[in-house]
């Protein structure tokens, strides 16, 4: 006889992984007991060698479907006394490094009672067991036991009591166990408050289908919901939202129907149907049905699956695609509380599906697609965040690293460990600022983390910035793109030097210009810019995103004879007289014109001359549509790259003068846009072989908004493997501003390491 204890961390609490140790120690003739404490699962075992040999492989390989085992640790311990084996209530002690796992959506036996009429779960929205249903979402504190969840005020009825106590349960002490008797119900109102009789997802699926727009209670927040095949309601919700350009999500009831709608590969069917269950862009289908409304002049649509079992059941009564956005009003967090909902939802939902089970944390849908075999994330939220990212090396001090302005998130890092908060959107706004604090409470307090170094962005006017410098903790501030380039590298659990290509729209550069077009050669120390885009003045600044013509005439005024250029502005655009004027007075007399070098910018350049569009209504809304034209291409535009003195400078003015060529022999759009894709992709790749060669490096990291761009990224990566570049992409965190704060946190943990050296 051994008398064993074993330790489990990683995602062993709340996915049925007690019942299942229970099981396998029946199986084995093990006795002893398994316990959940604050780090994981805690058993002690005793029996035959050979039995106890057999129960430890099935614990590791016969695990349940949603555990993830991090690190099981096995020690031989005195000798205890036990009868059998038994499932011992939770512990609170020690450091608290259990893993939560994220909400997970509906699995297929929960899915199979509530479409069963002889199961008492039948039509029951809020059906879960270990194996899925809401996590973070519910939880208040840990360890993860009901009473420290949203649940508690739901008493359990005998039935639900008794699967909650029997090991041979699929329900087996899942925290959230309800049925129609004990648990949460929804409810139908209109927007002045009258409740509406009858079952309320028919009726929600009946005002639906009549064009309305109803607010439904989700798991992280509200949707809106209405029909995605209505051009009316679709737009009227974009106006009632106030957001016009932005694309919609939709909500498909099963694979076979977004098969309708969407191209959709191995990899994309693969995410899609995964328990986080995202949204996925995939491009659209010519023969697909769809308002053209939900999302306007692009090639993509976002679609999901159902993953609750109130989107089931209401998908199935609708019997029609959802468009399912976010319950907010544009550029606001996203509503979790009834009473909230109703104020701030009034003047957009016709109806409210409502329930009684309050959301605890916010949290948006997750946005990601498949791109060359893999995941390559756009918004990392729901089912994702905050399960924490392994990362390399791991950091001896904990830290907390602010993010940027816009799309934000925050990462918390702590050993290996990187907690990046859910998507918590634009910086920019009060509202928002409570939402991060709202975030950053949650997951300090469930992981007991006690942050002694801040970091942030450069940015002096950043509200992240200020937030940082405000904290009492010792701040490091880090460049935008550094840290984009250091967030790659985290991703890809890479450490040494690379060739950072970090394209966005903007970030601010210690030259006093606005950067965004950079090479640089990058560790997780330092950084040295080696080469970048030209700089452009960027008339009215931050304005010139939305009013893209503004920047068209900044490349004028810079590639032209400001006459010219002004002739040019003319012949394009059809402004004012004296917008048109005052603009090229502010160039010439340099009046707020700051320069950037921001690659999103030249995008938007290219966009609107080639008569894409003039103003946005969305950062990139320009550089959007205008990739979604590109057509494959073998020709490009000349450009320079002035290799005199470090940084080099890759001269685009004669690219937007041969494209202005094109434009007036009227060449169609889709072939401008894919000869000036074309050439942006081969600025990249001559730049980092000419860069490679003089510094040695091999290894390419490529981060940045622009290149969530993938008709760019395409060509860039598969000319540059064509050339022996190692080329590395995000792929856990999205290659825009959402991944920002996992670089800063990377980059600050080691200029900490060098300062306590020195010390
Ligand atoms: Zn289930
Ligand atoms: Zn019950
Ligand atoms: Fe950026």
């Amino acid at each position: 006889m051994r008398f064993l204890k074993i330790k489990l961390e990683g995602i062993v609490q709340g996915v049925g992984f007690r019942p299942f140790v229970y099981r396998i120690a029946q199986d084995h003739r093990i006795s002893g007991s398994v316990s959940n404490n604050t780090s994981g699962v805690e058993i002690y075992a005793t029996g035959e060698e050979m039995a106890l040999e057999n129960f430890l492989s099935d614990l590791v390989n016969e695990k349940p479907p949603q555990a993830l085992i991090e690190d099981i640790r096995v020690t031989e311990i005195t000798p205890f006394e036990s009868f059998g084996f038994a499932i011992v209530s939770s512990k609170n002690d020690g450091d608290r490094l259990v893993l939560i796992s994220p909400d997970l959506a509906t699995c297929d036996e929960c899915k199979r009672e509530i479409f069963d009429p002889s199961d008492r779960r039948y039509r029951y929205p809020f059906t879960n067991c270990t194996n899925c249903g809401p996590r973070f979402t519910i939880i208040r504190d840990t360890p993860y036991d009901r009473p420290n969840t949203s649940m508690s005020v739901f008493k359990m009825c005998v039935d639900c009591k008794s699967e909650y106590n029997d090991p041979s349960s699929r329900r087996f002490h899942a925290q959230p166990n309800a049925c129609p008797e004990c648990g949460p119900k929804l409810r139908l109102e209109d927007n002045r408050g009258n409740n509406v009789s009858g079952e309320p997802l028919r009726e929600s699926a009946r005002v639906l289908r009549d064009g309305k727009v109803v607010a439904i209670k989700g798991l992280g927040g509200f949707h809106l919901a209405c029909s995605a095949v209505d051009d009316v309601v679709v737009e009227s919700l974009r106006e009632r939202k106030k957001r016009y350009g932005k694309p919609f999500a939709v909500m498909v009831s099963d694979l076979n129907e977004a098969r309708k709608y969407c191209e959709i590969d191995e990899v994309s069917e693969e995410i899609m149907t995964s328990p986080r269950c995202p949204i996925v862009l995939l491009p659209e289908r010519e023969d697909s049905v769809l308002s053209k409304q939900v999302a306007p002049n692009l090639r993509d649509q976002g679609l999901f699956l159902p993953y609750t079992p109130v989107h089931h059941l209401l998908m199935r009564e609708a019997g029609i695609p959802l468009v399912m956005t976010s319950g907010n009003v544009s550029s606001e967090p996203i509503c979790t509380d009834n009473n909230e909902a109703k104020k701030r939802l009034n003047e957009i939902a016709d109806f409210f599906l409502l329930h009684n089970r309050d959301i605890l944390v916010r949290y948006d849908d997750s946005v990601t697609r498949a791109f060359r075999g893999e995941e390559y994330p756009v918004r990392r939220a729901r089912g994702y965040a905050p399960y924490p990212l392994r990362v390399s090396p791991p950091s001896e001090v904990q830290l907390l690293a602010y993010g940027p302005e816009l799309k934000n998130t925050f990462c918390l890092l702590r050993g290996d460990q990187a907690f990046l908060s859910q998507h918590i959107g634009d910086m920019d706004s009060e509202a928002e600022l409570s939402h991060f604090e709202e975030a950053l409470n949650s997951i300090a307090r469930l992981f007991s983390l006690e942050p002694q170094i801040a970091a942030c962005d450069m940015h002096p006017d950043y509200l992240t910035t200020s937030m940082a410098r405000k904290s009492g903790l010792p701040c490091v501030e880090v460049q935008h793109h550094h840290a984009h380039i250091a967030s790659c590298m985290a991703d890809n659990r890479i450490t040494g030097e690379v060739i950072g290509v970090a394209w966005d729209g903007t970030g601010y550069g210690p030259d006093g210009t606005i950067w965004g077009g950079e090479f640089m050669k990058a560790d997780f120390t330092e950084f040295e810019r080696l080469a970048h885009l030209r700089a452009y003045p960027m008339p009215g600044g931050d304005r010139a995103v939305y009013e893209v013509y503004r920047m068209v005439a900044g490349v004028l005024f810079s590639v032209l004879d400001s006459n010219d250029a002004e002739e040019e502005m003319e012949r394009l655009f059809s402004l004012r007289e004296e917008e048109r004027e005052a603009i090229f007075y502010q160039l010439r007399n340099d009046i707020n014109c700051p320069r950037t070098s921001g690659a999103g910018r030249m995008f938007d350049v290219a966009a609107a001359m080639s008569g894409v569009r003039k103003t946005a209504v969305y950062d990139g809304q320009a550089a959007c549509e205008f990739e979604a034209l590109a057509s494959n291409v073998y020709e490009d535009y000349h450009f320079e790259i002035n290799r005199s003195s470090l940084p080099w400078v890759i001269d685009t003015g004669p690219v937007f003068l041969e494209m202005l060529d094109d434009v007036h022999k009227r060449v169609s759009p889709d072939e401008i846009s894919g000869k000036f894709h074309r050439t942006m992709a081969l600025i990249i790749v001559e730049t980092v072989k000419g860069l490679a060669s003089m510094t040695g490096i091999n290894r390419v990291a490529l981060s940045g908004g622009v290149f969530q761009n993938i008709f760019l990224t395409e060509i860039v990566v598969s000319e540059l493997e064509e050339a022996d570049l190692e080329c590395f992409l995000h792929r856990r965190v999205p290659a825009n501003d959402g991944g920002v704060s996992l670089g800063q946190a990377m980059v600050a943990s080691r200029a900490e390491r060098e300062y306590r050296d020195l010390v």
